[in-house]
């Protein structure tokens, strides 16, 4: 992989309080590649993943995206958001709005983008994830899984460079997390570079590039998945996986 990772986390650290949540992150995640975070609850995917959005500051440690160091306090916050899409785990799409309102919103109010232009795209888009017929439908209309391929769509409106995705399944019936799952595996065909935390490691096997464990404080393990999955190399993540498997 040659060039300029997307994302850096050079000895990232964040605590909260007293406790030392995220101790010593080192992460690169190239172009166009899949980067799945597996770890216990409470390891911290999902505090890594907001300190990347800059939803927390971090305490020591540098994160940069396409080269520029994001968590220098000089840079605008908004600005590098701009250039991330995020979802979560719950879909928080506004309830009073339509999809394609909801979907508008940012490239709209955020990028400026004219109604017709943003609307075009997000008719574009909703086509593409199987949505277009639900694009005037008010979000409590819609299924678990096709508000959550909603949110995916808000998120890539604004052509982010990055795609954080913090276990987008976990709120979903069991009946409705493969079809948000083959978005992602869609995505990735595309090329979109994404960060994603799951609990869903058959899944993770599939899709990742890139898979890190995080324990203590730190990636503890990391690597294509058939090396993570199939022979990892500390007791601890082998004990992990026989856990969650
Ligand atoms: P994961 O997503 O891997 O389950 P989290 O990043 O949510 O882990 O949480 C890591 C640890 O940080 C947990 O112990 C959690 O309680 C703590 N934590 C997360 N956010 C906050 C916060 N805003 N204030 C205090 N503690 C927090
Ligand atoms: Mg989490």
């Amino acid at each position: 992989m040659t060039g300029e990772p997307v994302l850096r986390l050079e000895a990232v650290r964040k605590g909260f309080g007293t406790s030392l949540v995220l101790r010593d992150v080192h992460l690169e995640v190239p172009a166009h590649s899949v980067t799945v975070l597996i770890g216990a609850s409470g390891s911290g995917k999902s505090t890594l993943l907001r300190c990347v959005n800059l939803l927390e500051e971090i305490d020591d440690g540098a994160i940069l995206l396409d080269g520029e160091e994001i968590t220098d306090p000089r840079v605008d916050p908004d600005a590098v958001r701009r250039r991330i899409g995020v979802v979560f785990q719950a879909y928080n799409l506004f309830p009073h709005m339509t999809v394609v309102q909801n979907v508008t919103l940012a490239p709209r109010r955020v990028h400026g983008v004219p109604r017709e232009r943003a609307e075009e795209r997000a008719l574009e888009l909703l086509d593409r994830l199987g949505l277009r017929d639900k694009a005037g439908e008010y979000p409590d209309r819609l299924s678990g899984g096709q508000q959550q391929r909603v949110a995916i769509v808000r998120a890539l409106a604004t052509d982010p460079r990055l795609l954080l995705l913090d276990e987008i399944t976990a709120a979903l019936d069991p009946e409705l997390v493969s079809e948000v799952l083959s978005v992602v595996r869609d995505l990735k065909a595309q090329g979109m570079t994404m960060v994603l935390a799951t609990h869903e490691m058959g899944f993770a096997r599939e899709v990742a590039d890139q898979v890190c464990f995080l324990d203590g404080g730190v990636v503890l393990e990391q690597g294509p998945p058939e090396q993570v999955f199939g022979d990892p190399r500390q007791e601890r993540t082998r004990r992990f996986l026989r856990r969650i498997v």
